[in-house]
């Protein structure tokens, strides 16, 4: 089976080149001249997922081959493999860490190891996954390098992704997590020596503020930004969160517009519900991120934030799909390939894949 499959993807990797060299103009639209994306016809669902948690805060995790059938079920083509920054001790009965206040959660190896073995045993083409590394501790950095080294000797070549990481989630500080501090962003500098030169983008969770204190946790991440101009840094949520819902939305543009004019390397993530459900589907609200994003349109990556625990199926990730693309019919057809499409997700990646061009309307 896998070894069909490995030679189908070198049959279309080499039509793909055909067809880059028949049409000078065109990315990757006429693969196998199938020509391009008609989104009249066609879904407005991203068919990338950047964001996207293979594993349960704790408890039982919806199995590997459900999970990936559920992407390919629903035309999510490409996935980022995390784990979960966060997770449960084994001895624990919860299976969320907000029903369980003063129980420590702390990020683990368990669950991107669990991750890897089941990626190598299988490397599905359809979807492909991006294995990230979430056992990143950024209150102990100096953990990190001697952890990645372990990674390399386990399972060379694997990750390909790190995150998602948290800075400062105030979910988490009835679960004893405190806010990484400046002398730590600091000290970060030898395992984001490590992602640079690989060229593996981080995605870090860091909350804005909240409603009393709406950008007390701002310094933060631009100190990462300024410290480590040259990583590729993808910012969780747009730093809004279920304690941050009521930003006036002109208010966060304006700062979003500001990192990105003045960080090249930061991209920005769509991903969670509570993006549209908290603004984009309040009234005036849509139109104003969406130009922002039609003017932005290759700093940007979709996501569901799904996270894969045993209690979930098809439907809920089908649902939290279809919740988080809602913005996508907004976009214009630039911002609409690049985002829903995959093209930037594909080029943060590095993958040789390109997003099909969108039908000119007529
Ligand atoms: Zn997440």
């Amino acid at each position: 089976m896998s070894g069909i499959s490995r030679r189908l993807g070198v049959a279309g990797a080499a039509l793909t080149a055909v067809a880059v060299v028949a049409s000078p103009a065109g990315a990757g639209s006429a693969v196998a001249g199938t020509g391009c994306f008609d989104r009249a016809r066609e879904p407005y669902t991203s068919q990338v997922d950047s964001h996207l948690h293979f594993r349960p805060f704790g408890g039982q995790a919806i199995p590997f081959e459900e999970l990936t059938g559920y992407l390919h079920k629903s035309g999510v083509r490409h996935a980022s493999m995390y784990g979960i920054g966060q997770m449960l001790p084994v001895n624990s009965n919860c299976t969320y860490y907000l029903n369980c206040p003063g129980t420590p959660v702390v990020p683990s190896m368990k669950n991107d190891f669990a991750n890897a073995e089941n990626y190598v045993g299988t490397k599905p083409k359809d979807p492909e996954l991006a294995v990230s590394m979430t056992f990143m501790d950024l209150n102990h950095p100096e953990t990190i390098p001697p952890g990645i080294a372990l990674y390399d000797k386990e399972f060379p070549g694997v990750f390909r992704w790190a995150g998602e990481v948290n800075l400062v989630k105030q979910a988490l500080f009835p679960n004893h997590h405190t806010p990484a501090t400046s002398e730590n962003i600091k000290n970060w500098a030898p395992f984001m020596k490590v992602l640079r030169d690989r060229g593996i983008p981080i995605t870090i969770h860091s909350d804005l503020g909240s409603d009393a204190e709406q950008t007390k946790y701002l310094h933060l991440m631009e100190e990462t930004l300024r410290l480590y101009p040259r990583n590729k840094i993808v910012w969780a949520h747009m730093g809004l969160s279920k304690e941050l819902t009521t930003m006036d939305p002109d208010r966060h543009i304006g700062i979003m517009k500001r990192l990105l004019d003045e960080h090249p390397g930061l991209t920005l993530d769509l991903s969670w519900r509570v993006l549209e459900d908290s603004y984009f589907s309040k009234p005036g609200v849509r139109q104003k991120y969406a130009a922002f994003l039609d003017r932005y349109p290759t700093r940007v990556i979709p996501g569901t934030d799904f996270v894969a625990s045993r209690d979930k199926d098809y439907h809920v990730y089908e649902q939290e799909l279809e919740v988080t693309s809602r913005i996508n019919k907004a976009l214009d057809d630039r911002a609409f390939r690049d985002i829903a499409l995959g093209e930037n997700y594909y080029r943060l990646l590095g993958l040789k894949e390109s997003a099909p061009e969108v039908c000119r309307a007529g």
